[in-house]
């Protein structure tokens, strides 16, 4: 398939790559002057959708996307169909699905999750939006790029999948750290806390898969130093995009409120920025009530 991908960060150049390796033709296009492995690298984005069948987006945001989306939708080969893996406002997402089938192109939104390390593995999970005739073209790619891919309905419910999966992820994280922080200042010990509560009542993924206390647990950030996996700074973006949904739709999400307040203080004032997510447990440490 000839495939064009606009977007070759930390995500899409490795996802590119991916699908290079597995004998498609991919040409490439990032502001940056980035390039991937076995990606032809046009001078344009224009220049890299010419004749595609598919053109994969993966992005910073959904203002960018927009812009980008008003480029390459006129330069499209018809009836092809723009894929968008980044993740933005499910607005945007919509936005950009209505304008590109309103010009007779297909469109699906297809964040993920599994970060850097699955895009690099081909196992991330993709949350989709779009049409079944879309998916169907998508699909043999998302095989590609990842191990799953859940079709979750029409265009923007990829997008609302994946911003309630994180704005869950970000208040199990931000429990779990101020349970831990807690419990040492009962005096209990974190294996004991990490062994009762992975096999209780409040167990979650933040415990089970990524537990926020070093030493402890599987191997995670926390065992790092708190060096990325995911950086603190992209969950409250995510954090941000689900507010900004749940204000559009009229939801009550005062978990989630609260969590894109502390992620917010942690990554803007407490130099949380560039650690991992799960750093809040040394920052709960630290602090009393006060
Ligand atoms: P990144 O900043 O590394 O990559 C984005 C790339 O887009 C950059 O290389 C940038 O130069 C390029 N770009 C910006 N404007 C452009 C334009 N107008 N035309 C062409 N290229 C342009 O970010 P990333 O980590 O690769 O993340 C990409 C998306 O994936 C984001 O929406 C992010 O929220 C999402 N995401 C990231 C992770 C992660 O762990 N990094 C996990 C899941 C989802």
């Amino acid at each position: 398939m000839k495939i064009a991908f606009i977007g070759l960060g930390n995500m899409g150049a490795p996802m590119a790559a991916n699908l290079a390796k597995a004998g498609h033709e991919v040409t490439g296009f990032d502001v940056a002057g980035a390039s991937a492995e076995g990606v032809a690298v046009a001078e344009s984005s224009v220049a890299a959708v010419a004749g595609a069948e598919v053109v994969i987006t993966m992005l910073p945001n959904g203002a960018i996307l927009r812009a980008v989306a008003d480029e390459v939708i006129p330069a499209m080969a018809a009836g092809a169909v723009l894929l968008d893996c980044s993740t933005v406002d499910v607005e945007s997402a919509r936005a950009v699905a209505s304008q590109a089938e309103a010009a007779g192109l297909g469109a699906l939104d297809a964040p993920v999750s599994g970060g850097i390390g699955g895009a690099a593995a081909g196992t991330l999970t993709f949350m989709v939006g779009g049409s079944d005739a879309a998916f169907a073209v998508g699909k043999p790619l998302f095989d590609i790029m990842g191990q799953k891919a859940v079709h979750c309905g029409p265009s923007g419910a990829g997008q609302a999948a994946k911003i309630c999966n994180n704005m869950i992820l970000g208040v199990t994280m931000i429990a779990t750290c101020e349970a831990f922080a807690l419990a040492d200042k009962l005096g209990l010990d974190r294996q004991s806390m990490f062994d009762v509560v992975s096999t209780s009542s409040g167990y979650s993924w933040s415990m089970n898969a990524y537990c926020p206390a070093p030493g402890v647990g599987p191997q995670s950030p926390s065992d790092n130093d708190y060096k990325p996996g995911f950086a603190a700074e992209l969950m409250l973006k995510d954090l941000g995009l689900s507010q900004q949904a749940a204000e559009a739709a009229d939801a009550d999400t005062p978990m989630g409120q609260r969590a894109l307040e502390l992620y917010r203080s942690f990554v803007e004032d407490e130099n949380g920025r560039g650690m991992d997510f799960s750093a809040m447990l040394p920052r709960f440490e630290k602090r009393g009530r006060g």
